[in-house]
């Protein structure tokens, strides 16, 4: 099966008793018109997202994946997925593609089409972009404002913090203003100065010789990378913590990384116009961990 390839799933309950998910499958053209004009996902961003790499033949971290679809189901009010159509989905695209290199794959589920009773879902895998540079060299970040303080997302459940949305289109503007500033990403900060996340990826520091990310509250997505990299540092022997980190700490940090599943682990070489200390050596060690792992 060439590339991209695109699959539509019809969702079932999440407490089916159902076992083979055959029949809820449809492989699709790609190019092929799919979605409904009246779908919320286009109209509304109103729908959830997963993106998964599979490295030469092998899905990465696919139950912390739908876990973490479940939980924003949960809190978009979501039908919850069943966690084995999801995995029946990806192993079955896995199945149909080459076995070779880095591929993206994306899931998504969607509140369906405006008044109908269902959700939609659909699965759509493509080759990476080629990140070889960017985690041997490195990102500059500038910090931007999320415009929310900290505990924001238990004050205002509504806000959606947390969830993995479709409505990345912040996300995405956050980026550009990083590009007209001169740098290739950013981190985002509560009002009150507390480190959050990237648009696109968990934040590591390196502080006083431990390994620290800002705790998974309500306010940011727990990144399945970011938990792959502490595993790996953890065998290593190295101390790891979820804790709250100040933009003062972040600017002091030993290293920072940028990390998410397709682009893996970058190194944050400067911070708002300010160069930060690289740990290249290490950063080449996760991401070999990262890429070596099967399952
Ligand atoms: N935070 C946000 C907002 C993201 O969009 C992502 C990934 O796309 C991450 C963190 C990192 O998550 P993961 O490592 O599971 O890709």
């Amino acid at each position: 099966m060439t590339l991209p390839f695109t699959l539509l799933i019809d969702p079932v309950p999440a407490d089916s008793t159902r076992t083979n998910f055959d029949d809820t499958f449809h492989a699709i053209d790609s190019n092929a018109p799919a979605l409904r004009v009246a779908e919320l996902s286009t109209q509304r961003g109103d729908g959830i997202f997963e993106t998964l790499s599979v490295v030469n033949g092998h899905p990465q971290e696919v139950e912390p994946h739908i876990s973490r679809l479940i939980n924003s189901a949960r809190i978009c009010d979501l039908p919850v997925p069943h966690p084995g159509q999801w995995r029946a989905a990806i192993a079955l695209a896995v199945s149909q593609l080459p076995a070779d290199g880095e591929l993206a794959l994306k899931f998504v589920l969607s509140r369906g089409v405006e008044a109908g009773p269902a959700p939609t879902a659909w699965l759509h895998a493509t080759r990476a972009s080629n990140f070889e540079a960017v985690r041997e060299h490195g990102v500059k970040v500038v910090t931007l404002d999320r415009g929310y303080p900290r505990g924001v997302a238990e004050r205002a459940p509504w806000l959606l913090m947390g969830a993995k949305t479709l409505s990345y289109a912040i996300n995405m503007a956050a980026l550009r203003e990083a590009k007209r500033r001169g740098a290739d990403d950013t981190i985002f900060l509560t009002t009150d100065g507390y480190v959050m996340e990237g648009p696109t990826s968990s934040v590591i520091i390196r502080s006083g010789g431990v390994y620290v990310t800002p705790a998974p509250s309500g306010a940011i997505l727990h990144g399945t990378t970011q938990q792959s990299v502490f595993e790996y540092l953890e065998a290593q022997g190295e101390r790891t913590e979820y804790r709250d980190v100040t933009l003062a700490e972040l600017r002091e940090a030993d290293a920072a990384w940028l990390v998410s599943s397709v682009r893996l682990a970058v190194s944050v070489t400067e911070l708002d116009g300010t160069p930060i200390p690289v740990d290249a050596e290490l950063t080449r060690a996760i991401n070999a961990a990262l890429l070596a792992r099967t399952a």
